[in-house]
């Protein structure tokens, strides 16, 4: 078991989805936590007392908006000073857009470059000081299927997923030999609301029922033909946090049902 009591964990984009799954798993073990992300302002309430009953640990939200890099630098200082510490950061918050590159306009090129890439570097400059001062820290990003492997129709998703990855190997080796780690978690298909607009998108175009359509997005990319969870990907983010994963170090985990393995 895996104890992070204690431990201050920030997971952008935590209000659903796999940021979600990431912040029960690590509140299971005992962090405190800093919710991000978006939503209906009563239903993230009742999110944050659902998780304070749960698990007895402190949970603060932060509504930073991440496409902006002065919002990232006082989320990360805000968490520092309202619960002593930023331990564990989680860079998951992401948008998708599909358009093929003639298409594709330049202002949602320019959102999802600065959500799924810009954020995780200005999240990291501004958490590694703290977390150096404290003399341990984990570092974990979600990268993507998409950071190792194209699909068309998803230029700026592709390119920020792949430059994830860089990022996440440069600051593995400036950290190498101190007990922080930073490393990448690469998911398939997992079936969240980011997802699911794509399997309704396809539904409508291709004239599908919704779990037909369900099927043959699986069909197309992850051989196991199912969805990875929220919740095993949550459970992969901690061992990540734990010291048996002490030297696992700027890797690329994949949890994507073989997709990356054809
Ligand atoms: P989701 O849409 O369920 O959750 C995304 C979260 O990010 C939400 O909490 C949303 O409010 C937040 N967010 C979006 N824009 C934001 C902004 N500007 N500032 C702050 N928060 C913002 O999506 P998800 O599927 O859980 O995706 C989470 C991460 O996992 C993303 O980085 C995504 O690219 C990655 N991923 C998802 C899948 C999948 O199949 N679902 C696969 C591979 C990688």
């Amino acid at each position: 078991m895996t104890e992070l009591q204690g431990k201050v964990a920030v997971v952008t984009g935590s209000t659903s989805g796999i940021g979600l799954g990431i912040a029960r798993a690590l509140a299971g073990a005992g962090a405190h936590l800093v919710l991000n992300g978006f939503g209906d302002a009563p239903a993230i309430a009742s999110l944050r007392e659902r998780l304070v009953g749960e698990f007895k640990v402190r949970v603060r939200y932060d509504g930073a908006d991440l496409a902006k890099p002065a919002e990232v630098r006082a989320l990360i200082e805000r968490s520092a000073a309202e619960l002593g510490a930023v331990d564990i950061l989680v860079n998951n918050a992401g948008i998708q857009h599909v358009a093929s590159i003639e298409e594709f306009a330049d202002d949602r090129w320019d959102a999802v470059i600065a959500i799924n890439l810009s954020a995780n570097f200005h999240a990291i400059k501004a958490a590694l000081p703290l977390m150096r001062r404290r003399g341990w820290g984990r570092i974990i990003n979600i990268s993507s299927a998409h950071g190792l492997v194209a699909s068309a129709q998803k230029v700026a998703y592709v390119a920020a997923k792949h430059g994830v990855l860089g990022l996440t190997k440069v600051v593995a080796l400036e950290t190498a030999t101190t007990p922080i780690t930073c490393n990448a978690i690469c998911p398939g298909w997992v079936l969240t609301p980011l997802v699911q607009k794509q399997i309704d998108d396809l539904a409508r175009q291709e004239k599908l029922a919704p779990e037909e359509a369900k099927r043959r997005l699986l069909a197309e990319k992850q051989p196991s033909g199912e969805f990875a969870t929220p919740e095993q990907i949550g459970e992969l983010a901690l061992f990540l946090c734990s010291d048996a994963a002490a030297q696992i170090r700027g890797a690329a985990l994949s949890i994507d049902g073989a997709w990356t393995a054809q």
